[in-house]
């Protein structure tokens, strides 16, 4: 394992932020640590970074214990939701500023960072000033700065955060095949499933200071642990004492004993996919269904329906 958390405790005054974790992060991974905001994912990767102290428990770094060592001495490189570039300084200059305190040839730098302006896609900027870049530029920078210094492992929180939804959906694209080509050990914090599901191998999703499930992006949607779990990773109609996610709700037109009356309220064009939303018992439920099929239905608001759930799920 790269990176071991053994059972680690942190509190803030009376606040337990994180409640005896433990997690395991596999090398050359890219692991996302989701959950709600508030959940501990920062304080979890502050401890990893040694930014936090923890209150009990251990972080190991390559087998090494970490726990007590100061961040500069961890080999992990970081980057923050709003990095704070050094404005009077190029945007070479701050990739290699790790190199430069670490006394490396002046040679060896400036080779250093075109390679890494390269690998970012931010080839030809490096005499450029940040405050010249977009933000989606100068989060990539913030990754060549931090991937300048060969760290065993990286650790963003939030890095795409503040930009804009199409950009961020850029740069997860991008951190995916940045990923593949350098096969540093990644730790991603987000809040987004959606970003979580697109770009990890493992996700372990925190809620309220503890871990709910770790697992790959798909066990987790198709074998969720917890009612929370079920509900965090995909839509989820709540029916009866059971979950049942919107494609698993199918719609017909003909009453049978096993469907359940319901009225179309409202039809959503998703382009591939409509999502059919519908009054039952006094509930709001949703089914996902394809084009053509909204099509042979006919569904229109107000419509009488017949709804069928197959794969529902309950928990304890
Ligand atoms: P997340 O990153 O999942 O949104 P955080 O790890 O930042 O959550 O915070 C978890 C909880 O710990 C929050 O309730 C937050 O208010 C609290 N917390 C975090 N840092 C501190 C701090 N330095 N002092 C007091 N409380 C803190
Ligand atoms: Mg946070």
């Amino acid at each position: 394992m790269s990176i071991a958390v053994r059972r680690v405790t942190k509190r803030f005054g009376d606040f337990v932020a994180l409640d005896d974790v433990s997690v395991a992060v596999a090398g050359g991974s890219l692991t996302a640590l989701l959950g709600p905001s508030g959940s501990g994912k920062s304080t979890l990767l502050r401890v990893i970074a040694g930014l936090e102290h923890p209150d009990e428990g251990d972080v190991l770094i390559l087998g090494e214990k970490a726990t007590g060592l100061p961040p500069q001495e961890r080999g992990v490189g970081f980057v923050f939701q709003h990095y704070a570039a050094f404005s009077h300084m190029t945007v070479g200059q701050n990739v290699g500023f790790g190199l430069k305190i670490r006394k490396r040839p002046k040679q060896e730098i400036r080779a250093r960072v075109e390679e890494l302006l390269d690998l970012v896609q931010l080839h030809g900027l490096a005499d450029r000033y940040p405050q010249q870049l977009s933000g989606g530029q100068r989060q990539r920078m913030a990754l060549a700065r931090a991937l300048a210094v060969d760290p065993k492992v990286l650790l963003l929180d939030e890095p795409f955060g503040a930009l804009d939804a199409r950009v961020r959906k850029e740069l997860r694209g991008w951190l995916r095949r940045l990923h593949d080509d350098v096969h540093v050990t990644t730790v991603l914090v987000t809040h987004d499933q959606e970003e979580a599901m697109d770009v990890a191998d493992r996700i372990v999703l925190m809620n309220e200071g503890g871990i709910e499930q770790t697992g790959k992006p798909r066990d987790l949607y198709e074998h969720p642990a917890t009612e929370f779990v079920m509900s965090f990773v995909g839509p989820v109609n709540r029916l009866d004492n059971g979950f049942v996610r919107p494609h698993d709700l199918a719609v017909q037109l003909e009453p049978d004993s096993a469907a359940r009356e319901a009225t179309v309220e409202r039809i959503v064009h998703l382009g591939f996919e409509v999502r059919v939303e519908m009054a039952l018992d006094g509930t709001k439920v949703s089914s996902q269904v394809t084009r053509e099929e909204a099509e042979r239905l006919e569904l229109r608001p107000g419509q009488q329906v017949y709804v069928q759930a197959s794969n529902a799920r309950s928990f304890a």
